[in-house]
């Protein structure tokens, strides 16, 4: 039934367990009744937000809202073993607002976005925090379109040193940077940290890291890593920098084949 292609996904963050009987009200329900012409004895998936996903059927169409009763739970297949967090350094509005909807598709648990040296926007804080709502809105809708359970977490932007420190406690911390030949490969980082369970990677802005900047991530215990001998476009980096990291150490590689096989 999950991947059924009508049955419809909705958030819904104030679902607690299965078993109960509430109502959805809100912004979805208008697109429910008036688009998708929902009723009665229908189907609907619905998310937590945080990391549960749900199977419910609709009891009443109400004006007020939608009355559901919830059948069964379980946690969200779209939720990589991989916990990913990516700092991104500010850019223009709209290469930020595409690359948290594309990161929320790959997985990523946290987004962090710092400002630093040859970053050209430079944005005050009331207009931060206009931005950071969008950003929420916008991972929101996303999870609903790729079947994840969890939304990112958006994090306030912070300074460069800041962000340095935030990745300390993870198993592997990594800059990309457009001028380092050498690729992330497996044996270099297994070498040096063992399992990996949770990275921290961090994304230049438009104008690059400065030299300065990249000998503080290196002193922080940064891994210094590149991405090929083009240089991409930050939005463009972010996406490939996640997806290989998911390909080597989380559900998009070989080791998620392996465990599908083992399964059937
Ligand atoms: N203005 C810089 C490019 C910055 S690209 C220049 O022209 O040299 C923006 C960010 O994307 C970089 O800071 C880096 O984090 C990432 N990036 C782009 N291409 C990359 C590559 N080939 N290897 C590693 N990182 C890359």
């Amino acid at each position: 039934m999950r991947f059924d292609t009508v049955m419809r996904y909705f958030l819904c963050e104030k679902i607690r367990s299965a078993d109960e009987t509430f109502l959805i009200d809100g912004p979805d329900t208008r697109h429910m009744k008036n688009v998708l012409r929902l009723g009665p004895g229908d189907m609907i998936g619905l998310y937590d937000g945080r990391g549960m996903e749900y199977t419910a059927t609709i009891e009443t169409v109400l004006p007020e809202g939608i009355q559901v009763r919830v059948l069964s739970g379980q946690p969200s297949q779209g939720e990589s073993p991989l916990t990913v967090t990516v700092a991104q350094a500010m850019l223009k509005d709209r290469k930020m607002d595409r690359i948290v909807r594309q990161l929320t598709e790959l997985g990523v648990c946290e987004w962090l976005p710092f400002s630093s040296q040859h970053a050209i926007p430079k944005p005050d804080q009331r207009r931060l925090a206009a931005r950071s709502e969008r950003w929420k809105r916008i991972s929101r809708e996303a999870i609903k379109q790729c079947r994840r359970g969890r939304v990112m977490k958006i994090r306030p932007a912070v300074s460069f040193e800041k962000m340095l420190d935030e990745g300390q406690p993870y198993d592997l911390r990594v800059v990309f940077y457009e001028s380092e030949p050498a690729f992330l490969s497996c044996e270099s980082v297994l070498t040096q940290t063992g399992v990996l369970r949770r990275i921290f990677t961090a994304i230049g802005p438009e104008g690059g890291f400065s030299t300065a900047e990249i000998e503080a991530a290196r002193a922080a215990g940064f891994v210094i890593a590149g991405l090929g001998p083009r240089i991409l476009r930050a939005d463009t980096a972010a996406v490939v920098a996640v997806s290989l990291l998911q390909f080597l150490y989380g559900d998009l590689g070989q080791k998620n084949l392996d465990k599908t096989a083992a399964i059937e």
